[in-house]
């Protein structure tokens, strides 16, 4: 069980640094916890959680190990920070910078190849869900992935990033179930995670932890969605 905080645009090096000292004495229950802070405060999160269980991961990452990239960061420069995974394909990357199914497929595998865990992810938007299209949709992102031992599924549907909008247990086991017939990897489920609805998530057979966004900003918050999905 998986419980990953994804800190999107927030908690600059201070803050990093004062939230993770913190987090090394928090109750987490008895979970794989993973925080994912911006490029600026890795080595800040790293430094912090030194000798700790608790794993960083950066937000994305380029398939190449150098180049004329501007804006990119490698995974050779992450792993030398000491950064153990990377998200990639997040639907924020996807629907505001761009990034396509192809584009996430040569990060995830650079990443693995060059020895990062990453987190890849998945998810319908709103309009293709009501459209019926969340299995098309589905089917096609993870088409170009493969499975690895150090790859874990994230399905957002993106209706629920952000919203306060949950997906019902029953409609994130349907999504799951479909992804690991797809794909023989854990999968996370993410999408308003919070600690009142952590646990009845986590519970379906198929859901192998979370990707918290929001609820991850804040210690109390996230340290009680870690112990929900210890339970
Ligand atoms: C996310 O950013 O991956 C996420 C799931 O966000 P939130 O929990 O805020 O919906």
């Amino acid at each position: 069980m998986l419980i990953a905080g994804n800190w999107k645009m927030f908690n600059g090096p201070r803050e990093a640094g004062v939230f993770c000292r913190a987090l090394r004495d928090a109750d987490l229950g008895d979970v794989d916890v993973a925080v994912c802070p911006p490029y600026v405060s890795l080595a800040e999160a790293v430094q912090a959680l030194a000798g700790t269980e608790i794993g960083v991961f950066a937000q994305n990452c380029h398939w190449e190990p150098e180049g004329a990239f501007t804006g990119e960061v490698s995974a050779p420069m992450l792993l030398e920070l000491g950064v153990y995974g990377t998200i990639v394909g997040h639907s924020e990357r996807r629907q505001f910078f761009g990034e396509t199914d192809e584009g996430v497929a040569r990060r995830v595998e650079s990443a693995l190849d060059q020895g990062l865990q990453v987190i890849a992810c998945v998810g319908e938007t709103e309009a293709e869900r009501e459209a019926g299209e969340t299995e098309t949709v589905l089917r096609r992102q993870l088409s170009v992935l493969n499975a690895d031992d150090n790859l874990v599924v994230a399905y957002e549907p993106v209706w629920a990033i952000g919203t306060g909008k949950t997906a019902t247990p029953e409609i994130a086991q349907e999504a799951h179930a479909l992804v690991k017939s797809l794909l023989d990897v854990p999968v996370l489920y993410g999408g308003s995670v919070r600690p009142e609805n952590a646990a009845e998530l986590v519970a379906q057979p198929d859901v192998d932890g979370a990707l918290v966004g929001g609820a991850s900003l804040d210690l109390e918050s996230f340290a009680a969605i870690c112990r929900a999905a210890s339970q």
